[in-house]
């Protein structure tokens, strides 16, 4: 079934997605850059504060805004190696973070990573939590941007949660919003791809009811700072080029940062007056 399914599904799940891209796109009115507070940028993994956000955090940092980045996992399970350790990945990914930043403006010295592997992300929730709520008071953000809750992707989604759980714990009144990364691979599904193309295949007749179901939000045009956020993408080198030569060793595909280079999309949680916007 796999097999007569996949071919079919694939270019119908490209024009859903893109079609619902631009539905999102169309119904979230731009950032605006007045009243710009301070920023905190919450990463599960080194590179997704790039991916998601490189051209928002220049746009508050040219606006006078702080803008800490705050990556909670070391993303050192990423790939799997016989040439390099977890331990390996995890510091060359750190090295490309503050390259990333550094590239950006933000400058290294605004980049803190929580060191929690992907086990502790599971297992010590509270910890996490803990960590991410210290960030919030000592740097008192007005603003928190952080991977969404709607992502098929398991680290970004409960990151998410515990972005949610610590702004509660702190006390955090400002805004608080969510960049998708991999759900917009497979649109408003959230399935993950490797699900079974039944799955899939119901999700897509389901996909009206799940387009129109639209989340308050915003978006950032990418424009004049597209160049700069390509280089800062490319800084990752450990997972936008085959690192060691391995097989197993699986890069970004090619031109998949496109999709994070028109707009970059947030979907707003709670707004200025703390008051919860979406579920
Ligand atoms: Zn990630």
């Amino acid at each position: 079934m796999e097999k007569l399914f996949r071919p079919l599904l694939s270019p119908a799940q490209r024009r859903a997605n893109a079609r619902w891209r631009e539905s999102v796109i169309a119904s979230t009115p731009p950032l605006s850059d007045d009243h710009v507070g301070d920023l905190l940028v919450i990463a599960p993994h080194p590179d997704d504060e790039t991916i998601g956000c490189a051209a928002t955090m220049v746009r508050r940092r040219l606006r006078g805004a702080r803008v800490r980045v705050v990556v909670v996992s070391d993303g050192g399970n990423s790939h799997r190696s016989a040439l390099i350790s977890e331990h390996e990945l995890a510091t060359i990914r750190r090295d490309e973070s503050l390259a990333a930043a550094d590239l950006l403006g933000i400058g290294r010295g605004a980049v803190q990573f929580l060191g929690f592997d992907s086990a502790q992300l599971r297992a010590q929730p509270q910890a996490v939590v803990s960590a991410i709520t210290d960030q919030i008071r000592q740097f008192g953000p007005s603003e928190i941007l952080t991977t969404s809750i709607v992502e098929w992707s398991d680290e970004h989604r409960i990151v998410a949660g515990l972005v949610r759980l610590a702004t509660e714990e702190s006390g955090f009144t400002g805004v608080l919003r969510e960049f998708p990364v991999w759900h917009w691979d497979n649109g408003p599904s959230r399935a993950k791809p490797w699900a079974s193309p039944l799955r899939h295949v119901v999700d897509l007749i389901r996909f009206r009811r799940l387009a129109a179901a639209s989340r308050p939000g915003v978006s950032v045009p990418v424009a004049e700072l597209r160049p700069l956020k390509e280089a800062a993408f490319a800084c990752y080198r450990s997972q936008t080029t085959n690192l060691t030569g391995e097989e197993t060793w699986r890069p970004f595909p090619d031109r998949w940062l496109e999709k994070f280079l028109d707009h970059e999309i947030f979907f707003t949680v709670s707004d200025a007056s703390g008051a919860s916007v979406a579920e």
